[in-house]
């Protein structure tokens, strides 16, 4: 009989898993069993039903099963390794017929010198291969498949993958999909890779979708009989949903009769359910911490006339619209005895720290202190020469902490922190360090939230009894995804740009365009305008990318513009020599600015008319559309230069066409969104966007907002209170893999 595994058992105690397996599991953060039910496939293959090879047509992408015939290296004649394959049909296996000469397919891999080196293919196996059919330009009949996915099946007598002989698991209803388990038997053909619908997985470290396979069949079969129920018994009724045990199941073994077209779309019953079940218990998760914050107490802060005063004091300018409009609902919460969670969206240039700095104030009138957290040293240098600069007319005391400071610098400051004689903090990380403590912390204002964690939002709330916490972004966050990643904020969007701005004109140039594009740059700073040229760079090879725009600096100021001053910032300077060229393009005394991208976020210099980006075809759209916001903040006319190689790519192409049509952030960032997927728009996991397994935000987005509205629904009115209670017990489980912060 085969040993009961209970869903939180440590993978390592699942048959075939040892500590090897275990720990190229745990980089993919698969740690329990239930971890690995959770790992879907991808794709399915109809294995059912085999295309002969014979009737394969050109163009068609499918699934053949071959026995491999002669396999090797070769070498063409410009040095390329090209991995070259024939296998015969050997679809006869599957339906136990006599083989018949059915044809013959070609596989080629470019520079797959390991298949050869590992001998991963021998003659005589006998391998599916999915991919798409081709035409053999060289001269044979047959045709080819380029880079197939590849399955190996295992030796008729291979005994030793399957791992020491045992008792076949007893034969009963609860294996999984339902069918008998021939595979753990001896019993031919086996069952998980031919003759039914077959899961297929991303490989994890070199443990291919046949290994996978097994191993989540030998998990489901030695969970034995019914995975425990998730979601609240109410709301499975209601919704018609399977149960979690039958959705888990057919999800990675569906029955022969599900429709291949739905499991490929994710639309089979049982998928739909499982992704309901991870945005039910997002979306739960996210309503009672917001439930939870509303009936706690923090600080009620008070908007009295000395506030008033104090504002009036120091705005340079008549706020938008929208401005008042968001302060007011700012300081709704602030005055409310509710600790407020607010996430306040603008595009780049809309104003933004205007408002932040007007909802200090009010803290600050109120006697407690201020942290302002920003994601860059230069952005928060940024921040705090312009806050040290608003705030002078008024009696507190900014300042400035970030590790480029000096230790003395840094304890004197924290000292102040702590005795409560330093009003407003403004800093980068150094802020949530454990040593940093505040005697009165009562606002948080974390710029561009999305370059930082919910973690760490959240442990610097922690520095204070309870908070008010102001999130800023300017990254436009489609709305529905917004209300499922940041449910438990609430939302002020400044959706108006300051007045007297003159739209920034976008124009793609190539490069031949280059020496047009240095005259423009000449006559507008002529005309008393300043510019930038951007080049980009790619972090982790800072050193190599360095130097083109450390070169172009040199061109620059000695070949092109001797007669105009230029300078030179990127992110490998020191704070104090950043901080002197920044200030220096501030008060015009260098005219033409050579950066790479640390330019990107934050710096405000409403003179500069002009920016070039050099390589635009390498940016991303969100960099791009955080430079271009760099320009059009003043009264002139501003124009974005895009210098662009050739040829490009067509998702470069779009980026650049995009950019080119519309200014509009959300515009933007729905097509970043679209050509980038939401994994990589919203960055990696440390950005605090959960790590959804089966769920897609782009694909799911209509079962994310009916999950979203049962959950809120159950959590607010929860049909009992037994119900409620069992299932939030479970959530709290399952709520740690988001790693936000625990609930309730
Ligand atoms: P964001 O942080 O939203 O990108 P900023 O707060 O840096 O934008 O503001 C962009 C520029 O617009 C700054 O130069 C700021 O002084 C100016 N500004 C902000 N609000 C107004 C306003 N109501 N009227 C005129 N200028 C404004
Ligand atoms: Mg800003």
């Amino acid at each position: 009989m085969s040993s009961t595994l209970a869903l939180h058992t440590d993978i390592k105690y699942l048959k075939h898993v040892g500590p090897a397996r275990a720990a190229l599991f745990a980089e993919r953060g698969i740690r329990t069993v239930e971890d690995l039910l959770y790992y879907t496939p991808f794709r399915y293959e109809d294995r059912t039903r085999v295309t002969h090879i014979r009737d394969l047509a050109p163009g068609q992408t499918t699934t053949v099963l071959g026995k491999v015939l002669t396999c090797g290296l070769t070498r063409t004649r410009s040095g390329v390794y090209i991995y070259d394959l024939a296998a015969t049909d050997a679809s006869h296996v599957l339906n136990g017929s006599p083989p018949a000469r059915s044809g013959m397919i070609r596989c080629k891999w470019f520079n797959a010198v390991y298949l050869h080196k590992k001998k991963v293919f021998q003659p005589g196996q006998l391998v599916f291969f999915y991919g798409k059919a081709q035409n053999d330009p060289f001269g044979t009949d047959n045709l080819q498949i380029i880079q197939p996915q590849y399955e190996i099946l295992p030796e008729p007598d291979a005994t030793e993958e399957r791992g020491p002989a045992e008792a076949p698991p007893a034969k009963r209803a609860g294996t999984p999909s339902g069918q008998p388990d021939s595979y753990g038997s001896e019993a031919r053909p086996p069952s998980l890779e031919i003759g039914r619908i077959v899961p297929i997985y991303e490989a994890i470290g070199g443990m291919g979708s046949r290994v996978l396979r097994r191993l989540i069949w030998t998990a489901l079969d030695s969970l034995g009989g019914e995975i425990p129920e998730c979601l609240p018994e109410s709301v499975i009724r209601r919704n018609k949903l399977p149960d979690r045990s039958s959705a888990l199941r057919q999800t990675h073994f569906p029955d022969p009769d599900e429709s291949l077209e739905h499991l490929l779309r994710f639309r089979a019953r049982a998928q739909v359910r499982l992704i309901f079940e991870e945005f039910f218990n997002l979306g739960a998760g996210l309503a009672l911490k917001r439930q939870k914050r509303k009936s706690a107490t923090g600080v009620q802060f008070r908007v009295t006339d000395s506030v008033r005063e104090a504002i009036k004091r120091v705005l340079p300018f008549h706020p938008t619209a929208a401005q008042k409009r968001v302060l007011k609902e700012i300081a709704d919460d602030m005055c409310s005895p509710q600790p407020m969670n607010r996430l306040l969206q603008g595009d780049v240039g809309s104003g933004k720290t205007i408002v932040a700095l007007q909802a200090a104030i009010l803290a600050m009138e109120s006697g407690y202190q201020v942290a302002l957290m920003a994601p860059t040293e230069i952005l928060a240098t940024q921040h705090y020469f312009y806050t040290k600069q608003l705030l002078n007319p008024l009696p507190y005391e900014t300042d400035l902490l970030i590790s480029a400071r000096t230790p003395a610098e840094k304890s004197a400051l924290k000292r102040r922190l702590a005795g409560g004689s330093l009003h407003l903090a403004v800093g980068t990380h150094a802020l949530i360090e454990q040593d940093v403590e505040f005697a009165k912390l009562g606002l948080v204002i974390v710029d561009e939230q999305h370059r930082f964690g919910v973690l760490q939002r959240y442990r610097l709330i922690r520095k204070g009894p309870m908070p008010d916490v102001l999130v800023m972004t300017a990254t436009p966050i489609p709305r529905t995804l917004a209300l499922t990643l940041y449910g438990d904020l609430d939302f002020s969007v400044i959706d108006e740009l300051p007045p007297n701005r003159t739209p920034i004109q976008t124009r793609l140039l190539n490069e031949q365009d280059r020496t047009r594009a240095f005259e423009f740059i000449r006559e507008q700073v002529k005309a008393g305008g300043q510019a930038y040229v951007v080049y980009p760079l790619i972090e982790e090879s800072a050193k190599l990318d360095l130097r083109p725009a450390v070169r172009m600096y040199e061109h620059l100021s000695r070949n092109v513009f001797p007669e105009l001053r230029v300078g030179l910032l990127h992110g490998r300077m020191s704070g104090d020599e950043k901080e002197s060229v920044m200030e220096q393009f501030k008060n015009g005394s260098i005219q033409v600015l050579v950066a790479t991208t640390v330019v990107e976020v934050g710096v405000d210099v409403p003179n500069a008319t002009v920016m070039l980006i050099e390589h635009a075809e390498r940016f991303g759209l969100a960099p791009l559309h955080q430079l271009r916001g760099r320009i059009g903040r003043g009264r002139r006319k501003s124009t974005c230069l895009l210098l662009a190689d050739e040829p490009r790519t067509e998702v470069a192409e779009e980026r650049l066409r995009t950019m080119v049509e519309t200014t509009d952030g959300f515009k933007i960032a729905e097509v970043d969104l679209k050509l980038r997927g939401p994994g990589e728009f919203f960055g990696t996991r440390q950005t605090g966007i959960p790590a959804l397994r089966i769920a897609n935000l782009i694909r799911d987005q209509k079962i994310m907002e009916w999950a979203k509205r049962e959950a809120s629904e159950f959590v607010e009115r929860p049909p009992s209170k037994q119900e409620f209670e069992i299932y939030t017990e479970d959530l709290r489980k399952t709520w740690r893999r988001y790693s936000l912060a625990k609930v309730g």
